[in-house]
């Protein structure tokens, strides 16, 4: 099947073309023809399958066809486009501009903490689509500068996420303000009871489609395990970087000191980097994400929070420096790579401590991810499980007086001291 079968008019294929594409993914041949019937859709499909274009191709074709015989004196606001996070704003915006460059349709992005005037002037100047994170659509909307009363299609993308991050409250909210009858389409990597619940309420009879299912991961990635010891994992990052000249590597740690303090042992190898999280401001998140996409720095280190809904096309590399606590954010870390037709490496330094979590993650992803010991870096034997620092002094006691209550009293600890770092990312 080609782009041109898709019933998509000449302005909008012209714009597909020169992005190279001319084979559309397994969801854009479902979800184009779905969307263009004008239907409502369900679509069960993450970061990574192409669901973008999926969607904003058809709106595009969508609001370009309605719009011809129409005489409207002024530019009405008729599709909203809501995601969880500023950064997939602003790269669904993005999509919208590049697919749309030569139809005459008008877009705008936004979201909080950056300055809303910008934002306000380019409403201001009319517009067919928004793309909009839930807070600072409020926000404009109760100061009046948006109207929600003329839109005829509503996406609610990366609706998981938006549940996650607790913005059920605002998606009420933002319903409660549009026209009764409009397009529905809602987008999610998961299905959980709460976004079953969110679907019946908001779709008509949905088109369903599932691409891939939520917990695989993908065919196009090479997965692999570097065993180490903790105290080498930097060096070792450091080596397959410069070892195998790696340009553009994302890096994920598990909290933001950890983020901050590779990135200052990296730098000191030599590799350009920065940390990308959520003490960090938006300006700076940004400035790293547009520094690591034109290649001007090498690695890229982020928490999962703050990498969710990045999208980089091509990501050759995905390095988990900690695994992750949650074994579903292994799922989502290592989809950054091997994006829609290419090839991706995702690599996992796992020290003693984190065998377990590997443990996890391998029975979530029904699969035996492959070792390989990098020489130089081997497994010191003689190295346990590392005393996790709220444990140790009842550890050190336990150790010198051989006494094995408070030997278990200081496992409990260091157990309960390691779930306790999954709320610091
Ligand atoms: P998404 O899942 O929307 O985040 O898209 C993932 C990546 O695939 C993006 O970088 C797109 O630019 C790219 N992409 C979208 N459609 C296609 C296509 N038909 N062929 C190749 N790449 C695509």
């Amino acid at each position: 099947m080609l782009f041109n079968e898709l019933a998509l008019s000449a302005p909008i294929l012209r714009a597909v073309q020169e992005e190279g594409y001319t084979t559309p993914t397994p969801i854009q041949i479902q979800s184009i023809p779905a969307v263009l019937k004008g239907g409502d859709l369900m679509a069960a499909a993450q970061t990574g399958t192409g669901k973008t274009a999926g969607f904003t191709l058809p709106i595009l074709q969508r609001l370009m066809d309605s719009k011809a015989g129409e005489v409207k004196t002024r530019r009405q606001l008729r599709a909203l486009i809501l995601t969880p996070t500023r950064e997939l704003a602003a790269q669904v915006h993005q999509a919208v501009l590049t697919y749309g460059k030569y139809t005459s349709l008008k877009s705008a992005v936004i979201f909080g903490g950056v300055g809303a005037n910008p934002q306000i002037n380019a409403i201001k100047k009319g517009l067919d689509i928004l793309v909009a994170t839930p807070g600072r659509l409020i926000d404009l909307i109760g100061q009046g500068f948006i109207s929600l009363k003329e839109i005829e299609i509503l996406v609610l993308d990366e609706a998981d996420r938006m549940l996650d991050m607790g913005f059920l409250p605002d998606i009420k909210r933002i319903l409660a303000l549009l026209p009764k009858t409009r397009q529905n389409l809602l987008f999610s990597a998961t299905f959980s009871a709460e976004i079953k619940a969110l679907a019946n309420t908001l779709l008509k009879s949905p088109a369903l489609i599932e691409v891939a299912r939520s917990n695989s991961t993908h065919e196009a990635i090479t997965q692999k395990i570097h065993p180490v010891d903790k105290n080498k994992k930097q060096a070792l990052l450091a080596h397959l970087i410069k070892a195998n000249d790696w340009q553009q590597v994302l890096v994920f740690t598990r909290t933001k000191h950890g983020a901050n303090k590779l990135v200052t042992q990296l730098e000191k190898d030599g590799i350009t980097c920065m940390a990308i999280h959520g003490n960090k401001s938006q300006t700076a998140r940004t400035k790293a994400l547009a520094d690591f996409k034109s290649g001007k720095i090498t690695a890229l280190v982020a928490t999962d929070i703050a990498a969710r809904g990045i999208d980089i096309d091509q990501l050759p590399h995905v390095v988990n420096y900690d695994l992750p606590n949650v074994s579903e954010d292994y799922v989502h870390r290592v989809g950054r790579t091997g994006r829609a037709g290419s090839n991706g490496i995702a690599i996992s330094l796992v020290c003693i401590d984190e065998l377990a979590l590997l443990k996890d993650i391998e029975k979530l992803t029904k699969q035996t991810i492959p070792q390989e010991i990098i020489s130089g870096f081997e497994v010191d034997p003689k190295i346990g499980i590392q005393p996790i620092k709220a444990a140790r002094s009842v550890r050190h006691q336990a150790q010198q007086k051989n006494n094995p209550q408070a030997r278990r009293q200081a496992k409990s600890q260091a157990l309960k001291s390691r779930a306790g770092q999954k709320n610091n990312t």
